[in-house]
Parts: C-alpha cells; structure tokens; sequence
C-alpha cells in the first residue's frame, strides 16, 4: 500500500503546497537551487510526479510524470491533485512540514527542555524530526488543520 502512496517534487514557488503535502503524509520535496533537467533526473530516478506551474516545464520533451498546477492559492491546488491524494489517518502529519523527513516518536523526558511547560503538561504525544529537529504535538491547531484537510477533499 504504501509503495503505492504518490511522491512529489515541487517548484520552488510552490512551497506552500508542498508544506500541506507534507501535512498529508506525502513526500513531497522541493529541491532548492538545481537545474530543471537534475530535478526531471530526479523525479525519474526517485519516481515522483513533477508539480509546476510553468507551462513551459509541463511542455518539456522529456519523459517523467508532471501535473502542471493551474492556480494561486493551495487549497486550489489541492483540489487539483485530488485524484492522486487521499486524506489517510496513518500517514497524517507523519512528515516534517519543513524539511520533509519522517518523524518518529519520541519520549517527553528526552525532550522536556525543549518544549515550553504549558506544552508538556498538556500533551502527551511528542513526535520529532530526524533530519532538523523540529518538534511536533497533537496540538489544537492539528485538529484545526485535520478538519480543514477533511473539509477540503471530502467536498
Ligand atoms: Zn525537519
């Protein structure tokens, strides 16, 4: 199943997607400063589909997947990636929305510092991510962002 789950490389202006992407449980990664024919390499190499917003990419000759995104705002363009995404409570926020590495769970004790005290005495879930850090808990604003995701694309 989850060989079947898409990945994604995204255009430097499209990090707000990838971020929501992310949110989701997708990879999604947006490769900073590389030429275009190193990330057509690559989504071919790592098989991911290629979003864009230029037309000019999307009319490109060679071969690899793409979807070239048509409008501004990302939950716009989230509709229009419908077909390849699906709204999966195993893989929800299992991604880092800054640099896309997996999280894994880790234990409070090992973290307390790092976390403000109202935080720590009212969550018990802690995930964090390998490659930058970052941590994450099963805040309000995940329920907030769960339901807007589920609003989003169950309409
Ligand atoms: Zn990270």
């Amino acid at each position: 199943m989850a060989e079947n789950r898409k990945k994604f490389l995204l255009d430097e202006n499209l990090g707000k997607l990838a971020k929501w992407l992310r949110m989701l449980g997708y990879d999604a990664a947006v490769y900073k400063s590389i030429s275009i024919e190193k990330k057509i390499s690559l989504c071919n190499k790592e098989r991911r589909v290629f979003l864009t917003r230029s037309n000019k990419i999307s009319k490109r000759k060679e071969n690899f997947s793409r979807i070239l995104i048509r409008t501004e705002k990302y939950d716009k363009q989230l509709l229009e990636m419908q077909d390849l995404i699906e709204l999966e409570d195993v893989i929800l926020f299992s991604r880092c929305l800054n640099c896309n590495s997996k999280l894994r769970k880790v234990q409070l004790e090992k973290i307390e510092g790092l976390v403000p005290e109202n935080v720590r005495n009212n969550f018990s879930d802690f995930k964090i991510c390998k490659k930058c850090g970052k941590i994450y808990w099963n805040g309000s604003h995940y329920d907030a962002m769960k339901s807007k995701l589920k609003n989003l694309l169950t309409t």
